[in-house]
């Protein structure tokens, strides 16, 4: 077939000679296929904390600005090719199954191209979010990840939010009119691992920052006018450390009041220092019902206005009926008018037999020891 003077077997020659950096990790909140993944810098630039995986082994890069802007410019390369073969076959510059079958006819190859799938994906859920990669994006030195963000709005105008990861620390070292900066060149929210507000588990953790540092960023990041989301991880403390893990928390929390804070119950990963300390007995990880108890404090304490959630597979708590204890959504319980009724969700689970919380994280554990 033919069209523009092009054939579509050419079309998709050109699909396959362009492509750019996707990374492995995004949020849940981020997920599904609706957002497209870009990569400004590679892997994470502190990498030292005990119990994290992520990143591990892999080098810190910091991309040049020029070279992540021509990224972007592939990227709008590949949805410019896609929409002109769906014009070329009638579909109007719809993105549809449709369209995807016709072009894995012509380039079976296609399905394995991370790209070309990012950005079909992306499109096909309207091309409106996309999340900067990796761990600590605000690294970037202010200026140039204004521009970035500058030409990736430009490039790409169906976009209407951009987030990313950031960390605390970062965020407690930027001026506020920088902070402000890059927020009103197009980023619009923060993934922020808080993990605890202890400073005792802070530095055992080796997470490299402080429960100031940690308050701090997190109220600029907010005054810059940042949606901000801080992430918790229950059981970090252990038996040894919970009380004082959930009070520290539900305070560094109150004080920073984001907009979201999400749970990431603790899962020790092998080859992590911490899957190490577990091994070992040097870390004693509490029982489902323990951590509902840390639970109940830590949220019991908690005086914000932000939404609490549950979105990830590891708060798989269950109720009476053998349903989710907690609603995985990523917009959570409104605080603070739903505050008692997900005290009485945990009530609930504490209610319920321990050992029918047969909790993904105890698999994955057991699993791996
Ligand atoms: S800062 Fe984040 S990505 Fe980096 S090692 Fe710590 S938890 Fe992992």
């Amino acid at each position: 077939m033919m069209a523009n003077g092009r054939g579509l077997g050419e079309q998709v020659e050109r699909l396959r000679s362009l492509s750019f950096k996707i990374g492995t990790y995004r949020p849940p909140s981020e997920g599904g296929s609706a957002s497209l993944l870009l990569r400004v810098t590679e892997n994470c630039p502190w990498n030292r904390c005990t119990f994290c995986e992520m990143y591990k082994g892999h080098r810190f890069v910091y991309r040049p600005a020029e070279e992540i802007k021509a990224d972007i410019d592939r990227v709008a390369a590949i949805r410019d090719e896609i929409t002109a073969v769906s014009c070329k076959l009638g579909m109007d510059g719809k993105i549809n199954r449709d369209l995807g079958a016709a072009l894995l006819a012509e380039g079976r190859d296609l399905i394995e191209d991370s790209s070309f799938i990012t950005v079909f994906n992306w499109l096909s859920c309207g091309g409106r979010t996309a999340f900067l990669q990796d761990a600590n994006s605000m690294i970037m030195r202010p200026r140039e990840f204004v521009a970035v963000l500058r030409h990736l709005r430009e490039t790409l105008p169906s976009l209407t939010r951009v987030t990313t990861y950031a960390r605390s620390k970062t965020l407690a070292q930027r001026k506020p009119e920088e902070l402000r900066m890059i927020h009103e060149a197009g980023l619009d929210r923060l993934h922020i691992g808080l993990e605890t507000g202890d400073d005792e588990l802070l530095a055992l953790v080796r997470k490299g920052v402080t429960r100031a540092e940690q308050i701090e960023g997190g109220r600029k990041a907010i005054t810059a006018g940042f949606q901000v989301s801080q992430y918790w991880m229950p059981d970090l403390g252990g038996r040894e450390r919970w009380r004082q893990h959930a009070e520290n928390t539900a305070s560094a929390l109150t004080a920073i009041n984001p907009h979201y804070i999400r749970s990431r119950p603790l899962v020790p990963r092998p080859g992590t220092p911490m899957f190490e300390d577990v091994a070992q007995g040097r870390l004693r990880l509490s029982s489902p019902h323990e951590r509902l108890e840390e639970l109940a404090l830590m949220i019991g304490g908690l005086e914000v206005t932000s939404r609490v959630c549950f979105d990830h597979a590891m708060n798989a708590w269950v109720d009476r009926r053998g349903g989710l204890l907690f609603r995985q959504d990523y917009e959570g319980y409104r605080f603070p008018d739903e505050k008692p009724l997900l005290l009485e969700r945990i009530r609930e689970g504490l209610a319920v037999q321990e050992s029918r919380h047969v909790h993904a994280r105890e698999l994955m554990t057991v699993q791996s020891l």
